[in-house]
């Protein structure tokens, strides 16, 4: 039976580290800012947006939202980019993604300073990532990292199965699994056998984002899974299957009208060594790292050390 990692626990913990890294930028005269750039009215995007901004405010630092248009051109998106790229209070710049059809996303994440690039997404970011002297790492792949430092769970030289190949998660924290000496495979909708590869796993990561697709069988007895998939199941009778009868999951539902699941199978609970539960695992820690950046950010542009 697996130890449920509480990811909303560890954000706390790393929100109050920021937050003396935050004091400590300040007294040498400098207040970390953070601006998100929301454009249209995409549900999630608009609560991650203001989740975002409010934690940051509540650590001290400065935070706005600039909010565009669902029409808004590629144009307009890089003026507001290049705008906030100027502004001396401004060390921190988000873009919110998925961005609506019409803009070309490539040319908005590219246009932010790579100094000032919070998500880790520019080019010259991802180039430092993977060459191993990443100041700006992406944040979920950076909140996974912190799970095992501090629950004390071993890398190096340990089996890893990342299933899922994006910019976002998948290659990203499979560089920095590597960075910490593991021994990673990178598994895909093409990976043949992917079950009997996942079985491989010591530390198995699922960002793949479809319900439950990991089940009993990907896992060996003993795994520490790190379920990174954030699903919207709307079935009931998809619910009732996973999480059963009177599950906590149905009144969720009914006032919802669906519940979060990740790509992990409940089962797994019975197989795995730590797991990461969804909602509550790997989210509130992707907040936490965005927190740690902006401050990163800050202090790099002032010449200040931080988390030392
Ligand atoms: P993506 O769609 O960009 O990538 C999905 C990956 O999964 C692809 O590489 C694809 O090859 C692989 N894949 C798809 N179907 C597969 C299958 N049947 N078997 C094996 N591999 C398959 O998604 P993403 O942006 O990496 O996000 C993945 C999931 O993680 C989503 O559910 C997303 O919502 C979630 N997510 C959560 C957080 C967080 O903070 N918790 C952050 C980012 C993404």
């Amino acid at each position: 039976m697996a130890q449920w990692i509480d990811g909303a626990a560890l954000a706390k913990q790393i929100e109050a580290e920021v937050a003396a890294e935050v004091q400590k930028v300040q007294a040498a005269g400098v207040n970390p800012g953070l601006a998100v750039v929301l454009v249209g009215e995409h549900p999630a995007s608009q609560v991650y947006t203001r989740g975002k901004v409010k934690t940051c405010q509540s650590l001290g630092m400065y935070s706005e939202r600039i909010e565009m248009p669902e029409s808004a051109t590629t144009d307009e998106v890089l003026f507001a980019v290049d705008s906030l790229n100027q502004r001396s209070d401004i060390h921190g710049i988000l873009v919110q993604v998925p961005l609506p059809p019409q803009v070309v996303a490539r040319d908005v994440l590219q246009a932010i300073l790579p100094d000032k690039d919070v998500d880790g997404f520019h080019p010259v970011n991802v180039g430092r990532l993977a060459a191993g002297n990443a100041v700006l790492k992406p944040c979920t792949p950076a909140g996974i990292m912190e799970i095992f430092k501090r629950h004390r769970i071993p890398v190096r030289g340990q089996r890893a199965v990342v299933i899922g190949r994006s910019d976002i998660v998948g290659k990203p924290v499979s560089l920095l699994l590597l960075h910490e000496d593991a021994t990673v495979t990178i598994c895909h909708s093409k990976t043949r056998e992917l079950p009997s590869v996942a079985r491989e796993a010591d530390i198995l990561i699922a960002a793949i984002g479809r319900p439950a697709l990991v089940d009993d069988t990907y896992v060996k007895d003993g795994a520490v899974v790190i379920d990174v998939g954030v699903n919207r199941l709307e079935s009931l009778d998809k619910i009732r299957e996973l999480f059963g009868e009177g599950s906590q999951r149905l009144a969720d539902h009914a006032r919802k009208g669906y519940t979060l699941v990740g790509d992990v199978h409940p089962r797994v609970h019975e197989k795995a060594s730590y797991m990461t539960p969804v909602p509550g695992g790997v989210g509130p820690l992707t907040v936490a790292m965005l927190m740690a950046n902006t401050v990163r950010a800050a202090a790099a542009q002032a010449r200040i050390s931080v988390f030392a």
